[in-house]
């Protein structure tokens, strides 16, 4: 008697043993990562890419803040590589292969858009994340098709077909698109740059898409899908922006989380600092450092999130450094942010007004820099020759900024992370491989995962 009933107990237990497996909560194999903790899939990825960012950035704007960043602050912070796929010499990536690294897990070349160096596109995170039934966003401060945005959304080799992006992108259903760039989807008869006579605001409407300009606008927005337009090319460096028209891009974040985080099969949202690396081609550091406090805002709005939801990886990261910033220079042991305070306006911005008329008064003015008889006649002379080369000079001594180059560099990025998961960005990696990780993370490569006994 006793024996039966013990056979017929272990018979249950064992059949309790082998049915477990279908009794799990999601549909996902319950998965082991490299590091031997189990994990479940993540229900939501944000990845912040500051365009430019490299250390040195995210030193200045803390210096500029006068405390630290959010992005300091999160748990994991790390280091990635950048260069493209090698052709001869080339160290140094541009955003669209970088951002091809980030989107696809695949080095590819200088201006290409998520395609291979064979041209043959390849699947990105956000279509990955759509086949699965997430939503998706992109959101930046430059024109929507430009290179960090384009290469989530759409497949080119030629970054500046922005028009062809602009279609792509539409056509894709990306369920939040923010950020500046209308002139890509106006025809040339409304001051627009396609000559195709397409009007695509037009088409995204009939797509099921709303539409908005401004800053009011994005406010009233509700839910559904959204293609956001705010300035006909970038959107203003966080200097020069207008607070009531435009929205800052911590705000086009939380429009965005609280419009994707609506639906249940969760998001991947992709947000971009995108004029950090303007700011910086054009070696002006007041520009850049705000850039990245604002790009910093946008970090915190994601990390709130985050940590009240907590089924969200955030990373932030970089697609190159550029500039070859340096916080100190000229041989000097010092570094003066209070000079930044003095600027009110972009040099971009400022360069558009001066002439030689109103040049002293303007840059002391807008730059709170009073003027040598001798640097005054250097910059009456390069103004006649359409540079502002002197006033650069002068504002990077007297805040002893250096900058190695006009264009990007090899130097590695900063790579944090918070939320499930993050640990796997602990250590220094490559670009291809943050994509790997995002893509394992959210269980979209089952067969690398091993199951959990
Ligand atoms: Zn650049």
């Amino acid at each position: 008697m006793i024996n039966s009933k013990n056979r017929l107990l272990s018979l249950i237990l064992s059949l309790v043993i082998l049915l477990s497996p279908f009794f799990q909560t999601n549909n996902f194999v319950i998965a082991k990562d490299v590091s031997g903790n189990s994990t479940k899939p993540v229900k939501n990825i944000i990845l912040l890419i500051g365009d430019g960012m490299g250390t040195s950035h995210v030193t200045l704007g803390r210096i500029v803040k006068g405390s630290n960043l959010h992005m300091d602050l999160m748990p994991v912070n790390s280091t990635m590589s950048t260069h493209p796929a090698f052709q001869a010499e080339k160290w140094v990536t541009d955003s669209a292969a970088a951002g091809t690294a980030l989107a696809t897990g695949s080095k590819t070349y200088n201006g290409y858009i998520s395609v291979d160096t064979n041209k043959k596109p390849l699947e990105t995170i956000l279509e990955k994340s759509q086949k699965q039934g997430k939503s998706v966003g992109l959101v930046t401060t430059t024109r929507i098709t430009h290179a960090t945005p384009a290469v989530f959304a759409s497949h080119i080799s030629d970054r500046d077909a922005e028009n062809q992006i602009a279609e792509q992108m539409i056509s894709k259903g990306v369920n939040v698109l923010l950020g500046g760039g209308r002139r890509q989807f106006l025809p040339s008869s409304q001051s627009g740059k396609r000559d195709d006579n397409k009007d695509l605001i037009d088409e995204a409407k009939k797509l099921g898409y709303q539409y908005i300009e401004t800053r009011q606008e994005l406010n009233k927005a509700k839910s559904g899908k959204i293609l956001g337009l705010f300035n006909m090319t970038h959107m203003d460096y966080e200097i020069d922006r207008d607070k009531y028209k435009e929205p800052s891009l911590a705000e086009m974040t939380t429009k965005a989380i609280s419009l994707l985080s609506k639906e249940d099969k969760g998001f991947f949202l992709m947000v971009e600092g995108g004029r950090i690396d303007h700011a910086s081609h054009a070696n002006d550091p007041a520009t850049t450092a705000l850039d990245v406090i604002a790009f910093d805002d946008a970090v915190k709005v994601a990390l709130d999130f985050a940590k009240n939801d907590k089924d969200t990886l955030v990373i932030v990261t970089a697609d190159h450094e550029t500039g070859g910033l340096a916080i100190g220079g000229y041989g000097i042991y010092d570094f003066k942010p209070e000079e930044f305070k003095k600027q009110k306006i972009s040099l971009e911005k400022l360069s558009n007004i001066l002439d030689e008329n109103n040049y002293e008064k303007e840059i002391k003015e807008k730059l709170g820099i009073p003027l040598t008889l001798e640097e005054s006649n250097k910059i009456k002379k390069s103004l006649k020759e359409k540079s502002i080369e002197p006033i650069l000079n002068i504002l990077n001594k007297n805040s002893i900024t250096g900058w190695a180059s006009t264009a990007h560099t090899a130097t590695d990025v900063p790579l944090m992370a918070y939320g499930p998961g993050s640990e796997r960005f602990s250590v220094h990696m490559d670009n291809t491989d943050v994509n790997k990780i995002m893509v394992q993370l959210f269980g979209f490569m089952k067969k690398t995962l091993k199951k959990v006994s």
